[in-house]
């Protein structure tokens, strides 16, 4: 059985900010998922949620059945991009990508395979003090994808890529969908993701607003 995110009756509050307000939904594997709402809608607090790294008041959010803090490789299990790669600016792409491996319990050879597959290979003897914002983001998903998840988070991952990255992130999307993975995006346009999620769930001030597949999306306009 392939693993889904479950988030349901989901609520947090900041003081007087309610960031998520009794959301369910289901992320499933196989397809592109794009996650929707204008900013503040509360995208990163319910990925954030997801990932454990905030507790919600009421509700509760699984990955393959089990609160993310359950798992027992949560890097194998689940790949995230919440924000560019956080890397020591001294620090070679490479050598960020080899401690990870190394800590994670994941073999070398994943760390050539993914700075091929992101296109930094030519760069990930270079410090990352030194990389573009479009970069960082590729060696974030490069952190993202090294132990071969079957479960992916991106939150606004087309920031700071310029439109040839937009263009690849989009492709490696789909096909990490099509190796039947859940694959999740967050966006604040929905023209960015119309043309490469399969379902969409949009959100606006903290509650959910749609929850469809896009074809039944289009086939309704
Ligand atoms: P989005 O990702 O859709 O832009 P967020 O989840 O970042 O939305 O934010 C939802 C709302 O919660 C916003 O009003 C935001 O300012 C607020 N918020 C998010 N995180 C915090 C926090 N740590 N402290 C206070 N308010 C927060
Ligand atoms: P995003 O653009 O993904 O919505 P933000 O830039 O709004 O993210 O927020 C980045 C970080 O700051 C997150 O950890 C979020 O929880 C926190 N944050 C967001 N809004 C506020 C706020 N009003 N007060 C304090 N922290 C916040």
């Amino acid at each position: 059985m392939p693993p889904t995110i479950e988030v349901s009756g989901v609520r947090k509050h900041f003081r007087s900010t309610v960031a998520v307000d009794g959301l369910t939904f289901t992320v499933r594997p196989g397809e592109v998922t794009g996650f929707v709402g204008p900013n503040g809608a509360g995208k990163s607090t319910t990925m954030r949620i997801i990932l454990g790294l905030d507790a919600p008041d009421e509700g509760e959010a699984l990955i393959d059945g089990q609160p993310y803090r359950s798992l027992r490789t949560p890097l194998l299990q689940v790949g995230a991009l919440l924000d560019a790669a956080a890397v020591h600016p001294g620090r070679k792409a490479r050598d960020h990508l080899l401690w990870l491996a190394h800590s994670n319990g994941i073999p070398r050879r994943r760390v050539g395979e993914v700075l091929d597959q992101v296109g930094l290979a030519s760069a990930a003897g270079r410090r990352a003090g030194g990389y573009s914002l479009g970069m960082q983001q590729r060696l974030g998903i490069a952190a993202a994808l090294l132990g071969d998840p079957p479960v992916l988070m991106f939150d606004e991952p087309v920031n700071g890529l310029d439109p040839d990255g937009i263009v690849w992130i989009r492709g490696l999307m789909r096909s990490l969908a099509a190796e039947g993975r859940v694959v999740f995006v967050s966006s604040h346009l929905m023209s960015e993701l119309q043309d490469t999620a399969d379902h969409l769930i949009v959100i606006g001030r903290g509650r959910l607003i749609a929850d469809t597949s896009v074809s039944k999306l289009i086939a309704a306009a």
